[in-house]
């Protein structure tokens, strides 16, 4: 196919594009952040594959990207001899959003434009963003190692269609070319895309490039001996991979802009960690937690892992061998010099660096959220609203870190009585009775079923407190979990109650003098409910109710067997 034909966008393309023309109205200049980080991502994919493959190249391995503009024809150009694209690959990503639960996102809008503005957030648009400020948009596109006649023109006017042809494309990479909108001229400036680019690309580590301005002193020089001049070219940006950066010389904005360009994501990190180590195993990570859980955090196929880098030179996106299942929200970069160049996916599974950088990772990303959770508890709250239910995964997944992840759950309590998850374990023990030994929980299918649980009322009476379960993972959770601080946890409604040394030796009399007086009662009972039941008994732990239902030690949880009968069981 060398024609040219006129394709039309996904269905999710167009809604996305109708979206965000409405939702970033007031952040306009961002379409120049996207295409420039997408420039990167094209340069450093070429610099990788060149590793095995130098003839790539094409005798040009000086990567760089190009800022033109046109104040006359209003156009703004983006330019870069990264990998390029086939013409296969521009109607895939060009036409198509490539994200597994992508339809179920865009079916999940409530049609509701304000609302659905904020969803498109967690979203990204990247190459998308470019109709914010252009009524048509051209792509000039070859992928490095094809024939110049392979080069692809794309063109678009964000309307629901784009078309496509061959073209003679000598040099390799892509040219973007934006033809601005009434009203969107400001952005053919140069002033204007200089403090862009230095506001939102400067992390880039390609060079960004653009026309040198000139000083008043060239102008004496004649308009002739400028036109046959070519225009000489300054680098705009920093250009160094910022995570090698020292920690001292970085801003917030720098780090924050960095993790919009490494995650995709549109909104702010909620925290971040920086180390640089030296030594056997020397590496320098740069993790960031999201603000916001993204639209298929519980799709299994949705990308996780982190951006790995060997000496700075890019490997791979996604890799997720560094990293447990438990902290698959955790973004950012990893770069080691103890891996080789010549790494793939089938060798970093057998590299023993690769543990021990998991490990390390593992340690700096807990220790982030431990830090968040001391020194800002807000945003901790808001971090455990987001990824709570995740974390919990981490207890069964992670033995070795067992104890720091329990710190870092929060449950909802009858200390507090609200259906927030903010008590942590320790706030738990610190209020824990003089002799109470356990940590008491029960766990029922919502908030309210957990509260009014009859088992309550006995430590509500004695002032204990019980933490509250009712998310879908608790009994699972809970049935992996022995104790905490040397203290075993214990579900309020299992088995026999010992409130250990709370209750008092006359207390204890007491139940036993009653429980003489019962045994007639409690024998006609388990009569009566024969196979029913295992055993009728007097209790203690009621005060209000008559009678409750109680399951055995070793049982299943009631929550459990729910679970069980509904998959048949
Ligand atoms: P993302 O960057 O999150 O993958 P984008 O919408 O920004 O999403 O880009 C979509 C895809 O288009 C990219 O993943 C890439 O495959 C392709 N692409 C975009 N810009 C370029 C470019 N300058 N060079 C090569 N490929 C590109
Ligand atoms: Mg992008």
């Amino acid at each position: 196919e060398t024609q040219k034909e006129t394709l039309g966008f996904q269905t999710e393309v167009k809604q996305l594009l109708k979206l965000m023309i409405h939702s970033l109205y007031s952040n306009k200049e961002i379409f120049l952040r996207e295409l420039i980080s997408n420039a990167s991502d094209a340069s450093e994919k070429l610099r990788f594959e060149a590793l095995s493959n130098a003839d790539l190249y094409e005798n040009d391995g000086d990567l760089k990207i190009r800022v033109e503009f046109d104040e006359e024809a209003k156009t703004v150009s983006i330019i870069d001899n990264g990998i390029g694209m086939s013409r296969q690959d521009v109607v895939d990503h060009l036409g198509t959003i490539a994200k597994s639960g992508t339809a179920s996102f865009f079916s999940s809008l409530t049609g509701d434009q304000a609302k659905d503005s904020q969803l498109i957030g967690q979203f990204g648009v990247g190459f998308y963003s470019a109709f914010i400020v252009a009524k048509q948009v051209d792509v000039y596109t070859r992928r490095a190692g094809l024939d110049a006649s392979e080069g692809v023109h794309w063109s678009s006017a964000g309307e629901g269609e784009f078309s496509i042809e061959n073209v003679e494309l000598p040099q390799r990479g892509t040219r973007i070319v934006l033809s601005l909108k009434e009203g969107d001229e400001e952005f053919a400036n140069a002033f204007r895309l200089r403090t862009l680019v230095r506001k939102y690309s400067d992390h880039i580590a390609i060079p960004v490039l653009m026309e040198k301005q000139e000083m008043p002193s060239d102008e004496e020089e004649g308009e002739e001996k400028k036109a046959d001049k070519a225009p000489e070219l300054e680098t705009v940006n920093s250009a160094t991979a910022l995570w090698s950066r020292s920690k001292s010389e970085l801003t917030d904005e720098e780090y924050k802009e960095f993790y919009k360009h490494v995650s995709h994501d549109f909104a702010e990190p909620l925290a971040w960690a920086h180390n640089q180590v030296e030594g056997n195993l020397e590496y320098t990570s740069l993790l960031y937690l999201p603000e916001r859980a993204p639209f298929d955090l519980w799709n299994r196929d949705a990308p996780k892992g982190l951006k790995l880098y060997i000496q700075r030179v890019f490997i791979m996106d996604q890799a997720d061998e560094f990293l447990p299942l438990y902290l698959r929200f955790i973004k950012g970069v990893v770069d080691s010099k103890n891996l080789s160049l010549n790494v793939s996916r089938e060798i970093l599974q057998k590299d023993p660096n690769v543990d021990k950088l998991r490990t390390a990772l593992t340690k700096r990303a807990l220790d982030m959220l431990a830090k968040l959770a001391k020194n800002e508890p807000e945003k901790y709250n808001a971090f455990w609203k987001e990824f709570g239910q995740v974390l919990k995964e981490g207890p069964a997944e992670d033995y070795a870190n067992r104890e720091k992840v329990l710190k870092l759950l929060r449950f909802a309590s009858t200390h507090n009585d609200n259906a927030e998850q903010t008590v942590g374990l320790d706030d738990y023990i610190s209020r824990m009775k003089e002799g109470q030994e356990k940590i008491y929980y029960v766990v029922a299918d919502s908030y309210n079923a957990a509260k009014s649980s009859p088992h309550l009322e006995i430590f509500r009476k004695k002032g204990i407190e019980v933490l509250l379960l009712s998310d879908r993972i608790d009994e699972w959770m809970m049935s992996q979990l022995f104790d905490f601080d040397g203290k075993s946890f214990q579900d309020v409604s299992k088995g026999e109650l010992n409130l250990g040394e709370v209750e008092s030796e006359e207390e204890k009399k007491q139940q036993e003098e009653v429980a003489k007086q019962m045994e007639g009662l409690t024998e006609r009972l388990t009569g009566a409910l024969g196979e029913r039941i295992k055993e009728a008994r007097v209790t203690h732990r009621l005060t209000d109710s008559p009678a409750c239902l109680v399951v055995g030690d070793y049982d299943m949880g009631a929550q459990m067997r729910k679970i069980m009968e509904a998959a048949g069981q």
